[in-house]
């Protein structure tokens, strides 16, 4: 076989057989196949796109890449969830030990924010004590005893999909739907769960800006799942506006604290209450409407929070943050005022993380720290009514000299409108194969 031809392949429109796409796949894995003929093959992915079962084929090839995760030594229906990432969204620490209070072993490696976009590792690491990083026995083993355990990614998942990333970064094929997807999708079959979840954002502040692209993501997403021989339901959720109230690290466990207690924000909750269902669902837990109820009751009974407190306690971290969530870190506020009468009509919400990161809650290079204690308040959400004057956010930072760029920015971010915008969905489209 000679990558040439394959290449020449692909920019025909044909569709590459498995057996050319593993032996692609592997060879560029050990690097006898070089930068520039992988570049040349994924632009021409680009133009000619791939068929679904050369999607599901190469993500196979790329999830066999690297190390597969063995869950065996953990019994029961193991389900992950994914979130293709967003402002604000701290699902994972709500709806993750929903799951768990309802008997579904949860065993999740999140990852670390970059860009706009925040991670569950570094709102976990803001947890004073709190490993992220764990020995695999440790990890079954907190998974057995306690239900849930959250860590950082370890081990090498997927090798050829860092690889392939990080050319994709430098040529200009990033936003290819089967190279997005099969990405996505060889990490979550390599992290060894028996289904997964998606939560594909949909909006300003997301990968996909538009409903249409994304639920084309989700779809293909779903297939591969389904070919990979696992359970895989997606969920397309708004992202015009960030989730809840906060953006930031230790800002967005206290939201999540309030949110098992059954105070948090109404989508925030909603949210977490369809992806807690919708986890119990795919761990064949009954009807999803059943499901839906059984998550709903783990934030009336405060089972939800007794979880994540567990898990905590188990991994380290200082559960008197959690009992007393007004003690987590958090920098000097500064207030920002709006210039006009009138709703809060848009949200730029990619700018709006682009502030949470100027702050200091977030970073531009994986090697950047991030400081637990900066982010923002959401004062005034789309929809909501505005005096000139009125606080439309409170930014907290260590920086004061981003402050006056950062209130510049996140004004121009919102957009306040004479008349109030119509009502959005939250939840817009839900994609299985059953
Ligand atoms: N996230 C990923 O992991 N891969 C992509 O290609 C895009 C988003």
């Amino acid at each position: 076989m000679r990558m040439y031809d394959l290449i020449e392949k692909k920019k025909q429109g044909r569709s590459l057989t498995g057996q050319e796409l593993d032996w692609m796949i592997a060879g560029f894995t050990e690097g006898a196949i070089p930068d520039y003929q992988m570049a040349a093959f994924l632009m021409a992915v680009c133009f000619q796109g791939m068929s679904e079962q050369e999607t599901t084929a190469m993500t196979l090839a790329m999830a066999r890449s690297g190390e597969i995760a063995d869950l065996s030594a953990i019994p029961g229906i193991k389900v992950d969830k994914h979130s293709t990432g967003g402002v604000g969204d701290k699902t994972t620490l709500i709806a993750a030990p929903m799951a768990a209070a309802c008997g579904i072993p949860i065993a999740k490696m999140s990852g670390r924010g970059l860009g706009f976009t925040g991670g569950t590792v570094d709102k976990l690491e803001s947890i004073p004590g709190y490993r992220t990083a764990l020995p695999e026995e440790e990890f079954f083993g907190i998974v057995n005893e306690v239900g849930i355990s959250l860590i950082g990614q370890s081990g090498e998942l997927a090798v050829a999909d860092k690889k392939i990333y990080a050319l994709r970064d430098v040529t200009a094929t990033v936003d290819s739907l089967p190279l997005i997807a099969s990405s996505i999708m060889s990490k979550k079959i390599a992290a060894g769960a028996d289904a997964i979840l998606l939560d594909v954002k949909a909006g300003s502040g997301a990968f996909m800006k538009t409903e249409q692209d994304a639920l084309a993501l989700a779809q293909t997403m779903v297939d591969i799942g389904a070919g990979a021989g696992k359970r895989t339901a997606a969920l397309i959720t708004d992202m015009n506006q960030p989730l809840g109230r906060t953006a930031g690290n230790a800002i967005e466990v206290a939201e999540a604290v309030e949110t098992l207690h059954g105070n948090g924000p109404a989508d925030l909750t909603e949210l977490c209450i369809h992806l807690a269902g919708n986890m119990l669902w795919l761990a064949d837990k009954g009807e999803l409407s059943d499901c839906l109820a059984m998550a709903k009751a783990t934030l009336a009974d405060g089972s939800a929070f007794q979880k994540l407190r567990a898990m905590v306690q188990r991994q380290g971290g200082d559960v008197s943050y959690l009992d007393h969530p007004e003690q987590l870190p958090c920098a000097p506020a500064y207030a920002v005022q709006a210039e006009q009468d009138g709703f809060v009509a848009a949200m730029q919400t990619e700018e709006i993380g682009a502030v949470a990161g100027m702050l200091g809650a977030g970073r531009e290079r994986k090697e950047d720290k991030v400081d637990p204690a900066a982010g923002i308040r959401f004062v005034k959400k789309i929809g909501e009514p505005v005096q000139r004057g009125e606080t439309l956010a409170f930014l907290y930072t260590n920086r004061p000299d981003q402050v006056a760029q950062a209130s510049e920015r996140y004004r121009d971010a919102v957009r306040i409108s004479s008349a109030p915008p119509s009502e959005r969905r939250l939840i817009l489209e839900r994609v299985c194969k059953e």
